[in-house]
């Protein structure tokens, strides 16, 4: 039977032959005897999964040799606190606010540092970008923090911004937790980029640090060992214990996205071409309904996470329940927007998608 299709925001759907190979593996992996969750951190079979996903990564998001992998805890809320931590030398920090990510992000590093509110798209709702040329940066800021893709209000950076032609020395810290290998990352923008696994990449627990050398080494005296970058970069993801079976899926599943081919390209940029296709699908259907709608500037919306409403919002029960018999689940949308959302990130097959398109129609027609 084929199983139901999740358009959960995370902790989100597996690709389902990453669920199979562990489920084979989970009593004994590769004829060790052992489960990964069984195995120290320090042996060469765990050694040999975690080399392998690491090179995995880099060469899926073609990360450039100066930068570090980081495999870290806590998630992309711990990393609000653990960036200034390392980044900000306890000086000025800038941020973008354009919804409730990034908005977490900047009360959090208030605690560390002199945070100021460069741009913000609150006055609209968070649903347009504000443009990069009217963002107030300061010329002694020690990091600008974006969230590049807002998994709640659904909009979404196309481009990362070159903060050098903005006249800014600083590096860009992108919370990409929610598109990470979605699409293609122009490393030559960024300085840092975190994200947690548990939409894109992997389950809950383990969170991706993607850092250039050269941010690594000024953390304050109080940012604790095991959240300094240099520590951790220096001990290869291991100066504590790592979240060993997150790493395995995440590595599991980061094969499984080198493999994905689509009209010629293949890993990220197949990717990116199928996302495309899903989220204009998607969108297409909302916009030409005169039952549902979407509030997002069309030139900022994002390709993983769909948030869309009823025009009556009293029907809001029955078309969720509708939605659970025909096997599409988690699609309420986030309780400070309300209305439904569906999140189609990597994993999701266009056949899911066209799914959920089709009982989209069928519950307008039977509702008017
Ligand atoms: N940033 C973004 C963009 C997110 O979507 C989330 C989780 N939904 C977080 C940060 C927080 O991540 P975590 O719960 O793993 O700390």
């Amino acid at each position: 039977m084929t199983r139901p299709f999740n358009f959960s925001a995370g902790p989100a759907n597996l690709p389902e032959e990453v669920l199979q190979q562990a489920a084979a593996e989970m009593l004994d992996w590769h004829g060790s005897g052992m489960s990964v969750m069984e195995m120290s951190h320090r042996g060469k079979e765990f050694v040999s999964i975690y080399e392998n996903a690491e090179a995995d990564f880099r060469a899926l998001m073609v990360i450039p040799p100066h930068f570090k992998i980081l495999f870290m805890q806590g998630g992309g809320l711990a990393e609000n606190a653990i960036v200034p931590l390392n980044l900000s030398r306890g000086n000025a920090a800038d941020f973008v606010v354009t919804g409730g990510w990034s908005d977490k992000s900047q009360k959090e590093a208030r605690k560390y540092c002199d945070v100021k509110i460069a741009a913000s798209n609150e006055s609209s709702g968070h649903t347009s970008l504000p443009p990069p040329a009217s963002w107030q940066l300061r010329r002694d800021a020690s990091y600008v923090h974006l969230c590049t893709n807002e998994t709640i209000h659904g909009v979404e950076f196309q481009d990362l911004p070159d903060l050098k032609a903005l006249g800014s020395d600083a590096p860009l810290v992108i919370d990409f937790s929610s598109h990470v290998a979605s699409r293609p990352v122009d490393w030559s923008r960024v300085g840092l980029a975190f994200g947690g696994a548990q939409k894109n990449l992997g389950p809950a627990g383990v969170t991706l640090v993607v850092v250039r050398e050269d941010l690594l080494g000024h953390a304050l005296p109080a940012c604790p060992s095991a959240f300094n970058y240099k520590t951790v970069a220096d001990n290869q993801s291991m100066y504590n214990t790592p979240p060993t079976y997150a790493i395995y899926i995440a590595g599991l599943t980061f094969s499984w996205l080198k493999r994905q081919t689509e009209s010629g390209l293949s890993g990220v940029a197949a990717m990116e071409q199928r996302n495309r296709a899903k989220a204009q699908l998607l969108y297409d259907a909302i916009d030409s309904s005169a039952f549902y709608f979407n509030k997002v500037d069309p030139q900022c919306r994002s390709r993983m996470n769909v948030p869309f409403f009823l025009r009556d919002e009293s029907r809001n029960d029955a078309f969720l329940a509708g939605a659970a018999s025909h096997r599409l689940l988690q699609l309420k949308g986030h309780k400070s927007v309300g209305g439904m959302r569906a999140s189609i990130y990597n994993a999701m097959t266009i056949q899911g998608v066209q799914a959920l398109v089709a009982y989209m129609q069928e519950f307008e027609r039977t509702q008017s």
